[in-house]
């Protein structure tokens, strides 16, 4: 239903009506959750698969809403790019992440690195390399124990993200291609930039088990990452046959639903760390 509103604006249906407003709710509440603690990180552990040991975790980000329940990032993560609060809540996971990974290493957990997902609003902000460097000053993390998971669209201007991922890498930082296989770049980039790890998309593994196509694509990634010195890891493993076509095409790492869901640090500590006692 097309009606005028007052002040000349044209409301097409009450549907559109009714997301706007949620949206506008959402993007008030949003500027408020950092500092009412509202944000809280999941972390999904990522298995090498032959021992399962846990090879490090990706930091996951969670809105408890104070009255909309816990908001997953895809909902709230566009609005923040939107509005630039990316870089408020960008900040708050790094810090959140760094801090916790020490934590975990000060109290005797495996010494693995936290993975964390960069938006490209964050990638391209000026002095990237000093930001970091800060983050892990503060918390105290090693560089080597920190992730940055990019997507192969951030890197569309190749001579900006060469020197970024050089500096990244030169500082120890390492850098994870995520996503990978869905984005439009070219594979050149492989060659001139320094990636420590490949993350074969979800969407390839979801019918991996029947599509022939998915088969090949994906046990190409995979012999394609090693001949190039680079880690692989799969990622949206939910059944033991998807797991079984990643052993047998000698993909060392796995994350996804059959091994464990995104967690609450607390439960990480208790469902993993148990040996070592936290
Ligand atoms: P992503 O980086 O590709 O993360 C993987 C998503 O797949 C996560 O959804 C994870 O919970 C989900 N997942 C993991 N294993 C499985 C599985 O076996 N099956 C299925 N169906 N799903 C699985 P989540 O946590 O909802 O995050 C969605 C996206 O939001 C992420 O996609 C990432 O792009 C973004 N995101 C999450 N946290 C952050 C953050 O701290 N900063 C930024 N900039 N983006 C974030
Ligand atoms: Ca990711
Ligand atoms: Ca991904
Ligand atoms: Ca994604």
């Amino acid at each position: 239903v097309k009606k005028n509103g007052k002040n000349g604006f044209c409301y097409f249906s009450n549907e559109l009506d009714e997301n706007l407003l949620v949206k506008i709710e959402l993007e008030r509440d949003l500027r408020k959750a950092v500092q009412r603690h509202e944000l809280e990180l999941y972390y999904q552990p990522q298995i090498r698969t032959g021992n399962n040991d846990m090879v490090g975790v990706e930091a996951l980000v969670r809105w408890n809403h104070p009255t909309k329940g816990t908001l997953s990032p895809g909902i709230f993560i566009p609005i923040a790019e939107e509005t630039g609060l990316i870089h408020e809540i960008g900040t708050w996971t790094l810090r959140e992440a760094c801090s916790q990974m020490r934590k975990w290493h000060l109290a005797g957990g495996p010494l693995i690195p936290v993975s964390v997902n960069l938006s490209s609003h964050q990638f391209h902000q000026p002095n990237l390399i000093e930001y970091i460097r800060g983050i892990l000053e503060e918390t105290g993390l090693e560089p080597e124990y920190l992730e940055l998971e990019i997507t192969e669209s951030m890197m569309m201007d190749a001579t900006v993200s060469t020197e970024i991922l050089q500096q990244l890498n030169e500082f120890g930082v390492k850098i994870s291609l995520d996503d990978f296989g869905t984005g439009y770049s070219s594979l050149s980039y492989l060659k001139q930039f320094p990636i420590h790890r490949l993350k074969i998309d979800r969407s390839f593994i979801t019918d991996i088990t029947d599509n022939t196509s998915d088969q090949a694509i994906v046990a190409t990634i995979i012999s394609m990452a090693k001949h190039l010195n680079m880690d692989v890891i799969a990622e949206g493993i939910e059944t033991k046959d998807q797991l079984e076509f990643l052993t047998q095409n000698a993909c060392q790492e796995i994350q996804g639903y059959y091994f464990s869901k995104p967690l609450p640090a607390l439960q990480v500590e208790e469902s993993f760390f148990i040996p070592q006692r936290i």
